[in-house]
């Protein structure tokens, strides 16, 4: 039996993001969903569409954590590098699935278009990885274990639209291994009426970055959200 996904790290892909052109929506629902799960999220990373920023990314990021979840870069143009950047961190050449093909060509007949050549690319995966169907667009998604020395961590890149990722996420949910018994539960109490400062002398020890559950306090407008963190 693998081990438990006891640790994940979210990768988002894309220079729109890096840029502040586009909000990060994606890694705020992935943690969300995955701390549902029981599964923590340990770190949040973004890189441009570079593959070997990227490629540093998924080294690093596999080396330390149980589980990442990537979005982006899965597109059909020339800068979506998921697919080469996988390829080469696995050192598994792409091959292109025949079965993720009929499903492109099927999402185009269904509009009514012929698949568009440049779409072909979008069939391709590393050899050794598997491609997860996208239901609501062209880019299937991927999911391959990347190992460091006796570690592995398993990686499922999905797509950037979050109307393709979060139903593409829930179909990856089933292979998800929270790690037995744990739940990680966390609520957000909105103060008001006293300042961030009054409020952290009352909560005292219970903000101890040791202590459990886990008060931490933001202030936004007039609102003070005191942020409790139970993981057990
Ligand atoms: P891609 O899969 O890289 O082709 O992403 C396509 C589109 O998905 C981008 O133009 C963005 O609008 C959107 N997108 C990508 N990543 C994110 C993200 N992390 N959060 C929200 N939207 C995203
Ligand atoms: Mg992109």
């Amino acid at each position: 039996m693998p081990h438990a996904h006891a640790h994940a790290a979210i990768l988002s892909i894309g220079d729109e993001l890096v840029l502040g052109q586009t909000l990060n929506s994606n890694s705020r629902w992935l943690a969300t969903r995955l701390a549902d799960l029981g599964i923590l999220t340990r770190e949040h990373v973004t890189v441009p569409d570079d593959a070997s920023a990227h490629a540093a990314a998924v080294r690093r990021l596999a080396a330390t954590n149980d589980l990442i979840i990537s979005t982006g870069g899965l597109g059909p143009t020339d800068d979506d590098l998921t697919r080469l950047v996988m390829s080469d961190v696995l050192g598994s050449p792409l091959i292109e699935d025949a079965q993720s093909l009929q499903q492109i060509e099927a999402w185009f007949t269904s509009r009514g278009r012929a698949m568009p050549e440049i779409n072909r690319v979008q069939a391709k995966r590393p050899t050794i990885a598997t491609a997860i169907a996208n239901p609501h667009g062209t880019a299937p998604g991927l999911h391959a274990r990347v190992s460091t020395g006796s570690h592995a961590c398993d990686v499922y890149c999905l797509p950037g639209p979050p109307s393709e990722m979060m139903p593409m996420f829930e179909q990856v949910v089933s292979n998800l291994r929270p790690p037995g018994k744990r739940r990680v539960i966390t609520r957000v109490l909105p103060c008001f009426g006293m300042g961030e400062s009054e409020i952290a002398m009352r909560l005292g020890g219970l903000m101890a970055r040791d202590a459990s559950p886990l008060v931490g306090t933001t202030a936004s407008g007039g609102v003070v959200s005191c942020r409790i963190r139970y993981e057990g």
